[in-house]
């Protein structure tokens, strides 16, 4: 069953001085009972206006949002069973944690349950969280004010969660804690999940189904590894992916492409001579092999993911090639290395979109 749906929803704001910011522009997407979807993208791209909307906060200028075929603004929010929890906590200072967690049991004179709820969120996430219901916001750190903020969310009759970018102020550590607990929280309670976060490891994580937007729209529906393995534009192969794809402007000629520093690459489609073509490759897809020669320009051990990434220097542009991390290399060196051709994607130049 279809929980969430949008239809052609759009959003402006007027700043001050006039000036439009097309916030959330034309956007549809369903999400089914029981659906985890995050959505992604850089900062500014209407992820969190998008979401408010959902939430029946903020109203569309066009479109609209139903919830279950109802029109949001229909339900009464008592009954939209919805949990939100962000960035910034937003906990009721005055009251301690064991009153912000009850807030919605509290409501609906339900107050004796909270105990149990507490425990049995303490017994999922294996975080002890009865050990600081007696302290207030003030007194708590940032990842306990968000151990707050979830089991609050959790804490009532829940049916959709909606999560904006909630472990965005954890340090690093700390954030993979909180991420593990979420998920297990997840598993256990069967509600949809709309995620919001930048961070494509964590909506990979936390989702299995990805939506990228960018200046307000949708540009691809999907898994990680189909967005991955398969960007719908150039868009999408620089946003998905770490260490971000290289791309090598160039043309095709005779079903080959050509760049300014190497080419005769065969193209596995056919695309019209003299067409402007990008070629992008990711830097893992690069192997030393006897083909091109390059020069090393720097290196950049990564530790915990166990490569070494390479910024390398062809007559014409930079670019990076990921080896082994014990690989033995100095700046000036020259380098011979080879892409795998089964990896390589073109891209429409004028447009951005993937020929292949
Ligand atoms: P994201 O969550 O992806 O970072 P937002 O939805 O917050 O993006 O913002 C989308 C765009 O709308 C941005 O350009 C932002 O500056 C603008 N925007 C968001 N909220 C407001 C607001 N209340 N008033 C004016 N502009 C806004
Ligand atoms: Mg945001």
């Amino acid at each position: 069953m279809t929980m969430i749906s949008v239809e052609n929803v759009s959003k402006q704001y007027v700043l001050k001085d006039k000036e439009i910011v097309q916030a959330v522009d034309d956007v549809s997407l369903k999400v089914s009972e029981g659906g985890k979807i995050a959505l992604i993208g850089p900062s500014g791209c209407g992820k969190t206006t998008l979401l408010r909307m959902i939430a029946g906060l903020e109203d569309p200028d066009s479109g609209r949002v139903l919830y279950n075929d109802e029109p949001i603004k229909q339900l009464k929010p008592e009954h939209r069973g919805i949990g939100m929890v962000f960035q910034n906590y937003a906990l009721i200072p005055q009251w301690d944690s064991k009153a912000n967690i009850g807030f919605f049991l509290r409501l609906r004179q339900r107050e004796e349950e909270v105990p149990e709820r507490v425990q049995q969120i303490a017994k999922i996430t294996g975080f002890g969280i009865e050990r600081i219901l007696g302290k207030f916001p003030k007194q708590l750190s940032g990842g306990e004010k968000q151990r707050v903020a979830i089991a609050r969310a959790f804490a009532r009759d829940l049916k959709l969660l909606l999560f904006d970018e909630p472990f965005a102020n954890l340090d690093a550590k700390l954030r993979q804690t909180a991420r593990v607990e979420a998920r297990k929280l997840l598993s256990k309670y069967p509600v949809t999940l709309i995620y919001v976060t930048h961070d494509q490891q964590e909506a990979s994580l936390m989702a299995d189904r990805l939506i990228l937007m960018n200046n307000g729209c949708i540009e691809q529906v999907g898994s990680y590894q189909s967005l991955y393995d398969a960007p719908a534009n150039i868009f999408v192969a620089e946003f998905i992916g770490t260490p971000t794809m290289n791309l090598f402007q160039g043309e095709v000629r005779d079903g080959r492409w050509y760049g300014a520093d190497f080419g005769g690459y065969p193209v596995p489609v056919d695309i019209a001579d003299g067409t402007l073509t990008t070629l992008g490759i990711r830097p893992e897809h690069i192997v030393r092999a006897d083909d091109l020669q390059v020069i090393v320009k720097q290196t950049t051990p990564y530790f915990a993911e166990r490569f070494l990434l390479v910024d390398v220097t062809t007559p014409n542009q930079m670019w990076q090639v990921q080896l082994p991390l014990e690989t033995q290399l100095t700046v000036g060196d020259t380098l011979t290395v080879s892409f795998d051709l089964t990896k390589c994607h073109f891209f429409d130049t004028q447009t951005g979109e993937r020929f292949v």
